[in-house]
């Protein structure tokens, strides 16, 4: 089972949460377990990706994130 690196965007806590490719598919929204928060985003190698909400906070123009096409629209990966 593969295993998905998230940060916390409350209190910037990093966390791993092991899903199946399948629950990830179906859009991950682990809770942070330091300070229960769901507001949590994924980290890819430095990278944040917003796990499929559409909160905002990251730039929406930085186009490209690695494992994604460059349209690739929130929860594609
Ligand atoms: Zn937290």
């Amino acid at each position: 089972m593969p295993t998905y690196e998230y940060i916390c965007l409350d209190c910037q806590n990093k966390f791993d949460v092991r899903a199946t490719f399948e629950e990830k598919e179906k859009g991950l929204k682990p809770e942070c377990p330091n300070c229960h928060s769901k507001k949590t985003a994924q980290v890819f190698g430095g990278f944040m990706v917003m796990g499929g909400s559409k909160s905002g906070g990251f730039s929406p123009r930085s186009g490209f994130m690695p494992g994604c096409g460059p349209t690739a629209g929130p929860g594609c990966c």
